[in-house]
């Protein structure tokens, strides 16, 4: 049995409670792994830890920092393969899924903002003749970094490399759904030379250790990714003490399909959008928007390539594996559910499939439910969309902003004079136009109205992990 114990001041510690919770593989349902139940004197140790560590790391130069988590992206890099199986094993993805993206992007997080930070440059406000001022980007101390279950390592490096890129000591917090690549990703962190106490993870559930890292005095600023209830929960918390939060929460994210889309491009990657990793991603489109036109014939198409789609064992070549855990199977297929007594028709899938002990669900597509019922305006998170057809752009920007969600939108369409028009009046915080999760590590990266406060990426996650200084002095 793997033992998944806490990482502070660059060693393994057992949980004081001496407690473990129970760490299942989706694909199989079954333990595989004991994590630590971590509680407030864990975390005592692990502050102490990250503020001991504090003064050195902030002090090396940008070369130093770089140096260091450049180190640690070619570890990533050179375990690929134990890493990508780590994650198959947590999750329930395909193996194939990890190794092509949640792994390498892992170390394409560390390398951006290990150069990052060497390249960015601060501004200077010029008094002509009396004065200049110049902004000063300190780092805020020990911070937290908290991450959901979807894309464990993937996410959980999106916020670590920039807080130790801007020379913050981190306490995280993996998702105790699935902690195993967090876990391993400590002992890279020592082999590349991070010093003890720069990095600290800590176990356990979420309302327990997840609340008490957010309450902490201490700790300066929470990155949080999760859903909006929790969100909600933290937010609040750190608004008490005045402290910097940046939350990435749920979506409901719109696809808008005019009838003078490139066809097949539209239906292929609509096809990848609804269900790459089980649908389990923030970015996934989950209500298709089919100009009436085309609404037929796109819906043919579509429902005859989900259906061909493969869900099975996540170590051999499928499309998709299992869902991460057996609520979240309940929680879909009650979704699908409601939506079958909301009037819906079931056009493919609609049922769990029975495999291995595991938790897997067909890909899933209902239609003649209007932008109002429940599964349109709720996240399901799973490998389920609905299609809906509109009239004309009015009609689809209405529909699309009808949720209180505004994480990412898909519009397809050749005219690009209508493409930006829409886009300027769908409220979400990322839109793609003819394509779908092309990413530029540089842009503003997050949501609106529900789906989050704050953006993460380039210069605004570093932003967000500094504190800004005006020093003005007198010519
Ligand atoms: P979740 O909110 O249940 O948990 C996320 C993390 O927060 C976990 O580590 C959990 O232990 C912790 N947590 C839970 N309660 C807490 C509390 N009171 N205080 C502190 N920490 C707490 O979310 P999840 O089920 O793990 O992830 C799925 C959700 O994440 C979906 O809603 C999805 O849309 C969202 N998500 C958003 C993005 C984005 O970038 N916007 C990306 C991925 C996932």
């Amino acid at each position: 049995m793997i033992v998944i114990d806490n990482f502070i001041g660059g060693e393994f510690h057992k949980p004081k409670s001496g407690q473990y919770l129970d760490n299942i593989n989706p694909a199989v349902g079954e333990v595989f792994a004991k994590i630590a139940n971590s509680s407030a004197k864990d975390l005592e140790v692990a502050v102490s830890a990250a503020s001991g560590a504090f003064h050195e790391w902030s002090r090396k130069t940008l070369a130093q920092r770089s140096k260091i988590l450049h180190r640690l992206a070619d570890l990533i890099d050179e375990n690929l393969e134990a890493l990508a199986r780590a994650e198959s094993q947590d999750n329930g993805k395909p193996v194939a899924l990890a190794r092509r993206v949640d792994i390498p992007r892992a170390e394409a997080n560390f390398r951006f903002f290990a150069s990052a930070i060497i390249n960015e440059s601060t501004e200077a406000h010029v008094m002509e003749g009396h004065a200049v001022n110049y902004t000063r980007r300190a780092p805020l101390g020990v911070v937290g970094c908290i991450s959901p279950w979807n894309l464990p390592l993937y996410l959980f490096t999106w916020k670590i490399a920039p807080a130790l890129a801007a020379g913050n000591c981190v306490i995280a917090k993996p998702s105790e759904v699935t902690p195993y690549t967090a876990f391993l990703l400590c002992q890279l962190a020592n082999e590349a030379g991070l010093p003890p106490g720069v990095l600290n993870v800590l176990h356990g559930r979420g309302a327990e250790i997840g609340q008490l890292l957010v309450d902490h005095a201490e700790v300066k600023a929470i990155s949080f990714t999760g859903g909006t209830q929790t969100g909600r929960i933290i937010g609040q918390a750190a608004a008490r003490q005045f402290k910097k939060v940046s939350l990435e929460l749920g979506g409901k994210n719109p696809v808008v399909v005019f009838d003078d889309c490139n066809f097949e491009e539209a239906v292929q990657t609509t096809v990848e959008s609804s269900f790459t990793n089980q649908g389990e991603i923030c970015l996934c489109g989950s209500r298709i928007f089919i100009q009436k036109g085309i609404y037929e014939q796109f819906k043919a198409a579509f429902v005859e390539r989900v259906k061909a789609l493969k869900v099975g064992d996540p170590a051999t070549e499928v499309d998709l594996g299992a869902l991460v855990s057996h609520d979240h199977l309940e929680k879909v297929d009650s979704y699908v559910s409601k939506a079958r007594t909301d009037g819906g028709k079931v056009l493919a899938g609609g049922s769990r499939i029975t495999l291995m002990n595991g938790y897997y669900y067909e890909p899933t597509v209902i239609e003649g439910l209007d932008e109002y019922c429940q599964i349109n305006q709720e996240e399901v998170f799973g490998p389920v969309v609905t299609l809906m057809p509109f009239s004309d752009e009015a009609d689809v920007i209405s529909k699309a902003n009808s949720t209180p969600y505004g994480l990412a939108a898909v519009i397809w369409t050749e005219n690009l004079k209508r493409a930006h028009a829409v886009a300027h009046q769908i409220k979400s915080g990322i839109i793609w136009i003819n394509c779908w999760m092309l990413r530029d590590l540089r842009t503003p990266f997050g949501g609106m109205k529900s789906s989050g406060v704050g953006r993460e990426g380039g210069s605004e996650a570093l932003r967000f992990f500094t504190e800004p200084q005006n020093i003005c002095v007198k010519l």
